[in-house]
């Protein structure tokens, strides 16, 4: 099996190479190494190789792993479901949480954020295909979403994020990915004030290519990096 160090390598230069095809600077593209399930080891082996951001879906494990490897150049992106009632670890353990996707839940961050003094950035989930089986707020409803949102003091909407229904051919994720940077520049075009639309998160180890070149920032990686999660 190859080393995380040369996966990361690999999936760097097909990062570049979808973001030098659609004009893109490859530098506006991030990592974010999906670790659920992923033992501490391998963990501290990306960061040792240079992998900056990981991403986790579940706060107690999370917090568990935290523990265990006290790196302080690397940051923690929630992308999980998020529930109200883990809003409060949410707020004190990640630098940025994807999966807000109602107002309840963003109160809630807004709410805990201000006990700690602190404002928490965000991402906001559409559901793009519509799945019931997924989270997200859906297409059409989050422009008001935003807006309501973006008076909160303690919470910052920086972008969006999706979870594309599932295909074989990446080709087929595509629109579901466009859809979300139409999103985006709709949202920005209104000029809303205290927001911003610097992210999209798409794209995972089978479409992160495709995602690259319909837009995305934050590519979502765990298989490619890690090897299938047990
Ligand atoms: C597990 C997961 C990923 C990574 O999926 P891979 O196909 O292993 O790259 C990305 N995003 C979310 C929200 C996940 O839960």
């Amino acid at each position: 099996m190859e080393s995380v160090a040369q996966q990361l390598e690999r999936i760097r230069e097909k990062i570049a190479e979808a973001a030098l095809r659609s004009g893109r600077n490859p530098e506006s593209v991030q990592i974010v190494g999906v670790t659920k399930t992923v033992p501490v080891e391998r963990i501290a082996e990306a960061a040792q190789a240079g992998l900056r951001i990981f991403g986790e879906n579940y706060i107690q494990e999370s917090r568990e792993k935290m523990a265990l490897l006290p790196i302080p150049e690397i940051s923690w992106h929630f992308i999980g479901r998020l529930q109200s009632n883990k809003a409060k670890h949410a707020v004190l353990c990640f630098d940025l949480i994807h999966s807000v996707h109602n107002e309840k839940l963003a109160l809630e961050i807004n709410r805990q954020a201000r006990k700690i003094n602190r404002v928490q950035p965000v991402l906001i989930q559409v559901n793009t295909g519509g799945e019931s089986a997924k989270t997200g707020v859906p297409p059409e409803e989050a422009m008001d979403l935003v807006n309501r949102i973006s008076r909160l003091q303690n919470l910052s909407v920086r972008g969006l994020m999706t979870m594309p229904p599932f295909f074989d051919a990446p080709e087929k994720v595509r629109p579901f990915f466009r859809a979300l940077y139409d999103l985006k520049q709709k949202i920005t075009d209104t000029g809303m004030e205290n927001i911003s639309m610097e992210h999209l998160s798409m794209g995972m180890t089978g479409d992160f290519e495709v995602a690259v070149e319909e837009g995305a920032t934050l590519v979502r990686i765990g298989t490619a990096l890690f090897g299938k999660r047990t």
